[in-house]
């Protein structure tokens, strides 16, 4: 597969990329490590004229933490670096396990999480953690920068909320409660070389033995990861049972929309959605009852 003529600007300010790809219109595309968008322009499925590159913008393959504590990784740092990042393995170990469960080593050194997001693949394995995290985007646009939650960020089957000339500048998680689990599960045909079937990421916040806050996200069964609120209230407010889990899966199931296409059929992917957000929950609770003994 051959890529089209096309012209490749390398900037080295935020200000000069938005201002490129404004001129470019609809012709401009954003690179980040290129693993998803060169694989569609071989394909022909993106046609561009100008491709602006970010790998020389100074400061965008940071992973910084606010005095608060939160968690904001750069446009261009890559899955590798997520993956491989001590504190975010220690303090979210699902948004670390999300990143090395994405691809294989090649791809994680080269694609970005921002990236991952940008391309707004329904199974894109690092949205739902950062969507249950309540993450939201930094936007720099020609003239103006925007914040917007992850929540009202994904549209559909590749496409965002972005307008022409903005760029994605990090990805922002709030600091979580001391007394919560996070988990990522997901299921992919062909193991790592293949994109996931399906996938569900969970939250557990505890206060005193109770479930104070559930999210539940899913990932490759609707046109959007899909946060399911339904499933997280049948935790809610209640102390964690195992057959409340099992409901709040069934609920999850329930949710989704899914399509039959290569990787699964429909109905297998609802099973196994229920499946992965049993597991899911099961793991994100036992994370969180042992962080609520390491702070008491
Ligand atoms: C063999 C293979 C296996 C894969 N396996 C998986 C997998 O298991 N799980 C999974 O989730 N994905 C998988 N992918 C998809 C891909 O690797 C990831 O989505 C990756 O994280 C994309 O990051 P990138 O930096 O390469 O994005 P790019 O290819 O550079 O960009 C992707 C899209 O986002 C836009 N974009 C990128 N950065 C920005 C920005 N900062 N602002 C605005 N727009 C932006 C681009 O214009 C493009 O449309 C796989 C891909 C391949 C080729």
């Amino acid at each position: 597969m051959m890529l089209p003529h096309i012209e490749y600007l390398l900037p080295e300010t935020l200000e000069e990329a938005c201002r490129l790809l404004a001129e470019a219109g609809d012709g401009g595309v954003v690179m980040a490590g290129g693993t998803d968008l060169l694989v569609k322009m071989k394909a022909g499925g993106v046609v561009p004229r100008l491709v602006v590159a970010l790998g020389r913008v100074p400061g965008l393959d940071r992973i910084a933490f606010s005095e608060q504590g939160d968690v904001s990784i750069g446009a261009t740092t890559r899955l590798a670096d997520v993956a491989g990042n001590e504190r975010i393995a220690y303090e979210l170990p699902a948004v670390a396990e999300a990143a090395a469960d994405t691809a294989t080593p090649q791809i994680r050194n080269m694609g970005t999480v921002v990236g991952n997001l940008c391309n707004a693949a329904p199974s894109a394995d690092n949205a739902p953690c950062l969507l249950a995290l309540e993450g939201s985007v930094s936007i720099q646009g020609p003239s103006s920068l925007r914040e917007l939650p992850l929540a009202e960020f994904f549209k559909g089957p590749g496409l965002t909320a972005l307008s022409c000339g903005e760029i994605v500048t990090r990805v922002v998680v709030p600091k979580v409660g001391r007394a919560s689990g996070l988990s990522y599960r997901s299921l992919s045909a062909r193991g790592r070389v293949d994109i996931a079937a399906a996938g569900a990421a969970a939250l557990v916040e505890l206060a005193d033995g109770v479930c104070c806050k559930v999210r539940v996200v899913l990932g490759g069964v609707a046109p959007v990861p899909l946060p399911v609120p339904e499933a997280a209230q049948v935790l809610e407010g209640t102390e964690p049972a195992a057959d409340r889990i099992v409901a709040a899966a069934a609920r999850a199931a329930a949710a989704c929309t899914p399509i039959s296409d290569v990787r699964a059929s429909a109905e297998y992917r609802r099973h196994v959605v229920e499946v992965l957000t049993r597991r899911a929950l099961a793991q994100a609770l036992e994370r969180a009852q042992a962080n609520a003994g390491r702070a008491s």
